[in-house]
This record gives structure tokens, sequence and C-alpha cells, in this order.
């Protein structure tokens, strides 16, 4: 089973994915991730890469694309995919349905993570995560705790992201609904919309989306 966790920053959307990954075994797919990653690889791509992702904006269609397709290519998941953060546009959408045709695949639920735009920046100022296993962490609901150790792993470092400020939370915000918001219509007319109340606990959220799965 593949699925897609669509919603804007700070819906909640690798929260839950790192759930389905312990309970389900699934495969996160985050380009947001990924992004990261090759953005300290100290390549030229890698410094355009920071340089958009800390204003907030996209990346480019081809790049993001790219990512997924090497993932995807290099091996089936038994267990399934969550797409975390992409498709975020139109032709990565597209690109997605053909590349899942591809490897002989589809994606199975598309699950609209539904949040009320006034929460998002406290949301997103305020999160950590463990450098060491990505447990999320957020200053006001979720402290780290007061040894400094993370409850998940012992780990005691942590970090914030660059782009988890309210400037940049305002692009990001608005390239969620100039250019993600779209594919709430695309997979509706498809079919294949399913949505979420983003703003309840963290376990309602993951009893919803369990819901959906089984
Ligand atoms: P995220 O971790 O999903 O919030 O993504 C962080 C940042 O990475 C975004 O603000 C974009 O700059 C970039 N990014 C992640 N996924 C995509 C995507 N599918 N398309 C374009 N840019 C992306």
């Amino acid at each position: 089973m593949n699925i897609i966790l669509l919603g804007p920053p700070g819906a909640g959307k690798g929260t839950q994915a790192r759930r389905l990954v312990e309970e389900r075994g699934m495969v996160q797919l985050s380009t947001g991730d990924m992004l990261r990653d090759a953005r300290t690889s100290g390549t030229e791509m890698g410094r355009v890469v920071a340089e958009v992702m800390d204003k907030g904006h996209l990346v480019t269609d081809e790049i993001v694309i790219g990512l997924i397709r090497e993932k995807l290519l290099s091996g089936a998941s038994s267990t399934g995919y969550i797409f975390d953060g992409f498709p975020r546009t139109l032709p990565q959408a597209d690109a997605l349905a053909n590349l899942m045709e591809e490897v002989g695949q589809s994606v199975d639920h598309v699950i609209e993570m539904q949040i009320d735009d006034a929460v998002l920046v406290a949301r997103v100022t305020g999160r950590s995560t463990c450098a060491n296993c990505g447990e999320v962490y957020h200053d006001k609901t979720r402290p780290i705790p007061g040894n400094g150790k993370c409850v998940n792993c012992g780990g005691t470092t942590f970090k914030r992201r660059a782009d988890d400020n309210e400037d940049s939370l305002k692009t990001r915000l608005l390239a969620y609904y100039k250019q993600t918001s779209p594919l709430i219509g695309y997979y509706y007319a498809k079919g294949a919309l399913e949505t979420v109340d983003g703003l309840a606990e963290i376990d309602d959220v993951a009893a919803q989306i369990n819901a959906i799965l089984t």
C-alpha cells in the first residue's frame, strides 16, 4: 500500500509518517529530508538547494522528481511507501503517477491533513528534532525532557530547521496555497482523496489514518 500525506508545513505529515514507519514498517520518502541531506553534500547543487529552502521557496520539479525516481527505481518496498512532502506541484503529481506505473505500483490513498492556518506559526517555530533518530519535539507541547535525553534513543543533540522561522513559513505557506493545494482537487477528481482532522491530538490523527488504511 502506497500513500501520500498532503498538507501545509506544520500539519503533522512528518510526525504521522514516522508513526507509520514504526507501526507498519512502511518506507518514508520525504523529499524535504532528502534535500536536507543534499545540502550538506558540499556540491554546487547542495548550495543552491540550501538557499532556496531557507527562503521557503520550492526546489525545482526536476530535482525532486529525480530524487524520488532514484528511490523508486532502486527497489520496491513490500510494505509500501509514504510520500511525505511530495508531490507538491501538478507536474510532480503527474510524474509520480508515471513513475508508479513504470514500477508496476499505484498510489492507494491520498490523505489530506486539514489544519487551521492560525496554529501553523506556533507549531513550526517551536519544533526541534533529535539529531540521532529524528524524534519530534516542541517547546510548548512536547518539550525535550529535563535530563536532555531523547525519549526514543537517548540522544543528546537536538536540531532546529533553518526554515522553521516566521518569515520562511509565510513563503512556504504561500507556496503551499499557490502550488500544492491544487493537488487536493486533482486527487479528489481521481477519486483518491481522503481527509483527516490535523488539529486533533497526535494519537487521534494516527487513529483516523489507520481507519483509512485498514
Ligand atoms: P519539508 O521538509 O517537506 O517541509 O520541505 C522543506 C523544504 O524543502 C521546502 O520548503 C522546499 O524548499 C523543499 N522541498 C521539499 N519537498 C519539495 C518538493 N516536493 N518540491 C519542491 N520543493 C520541496
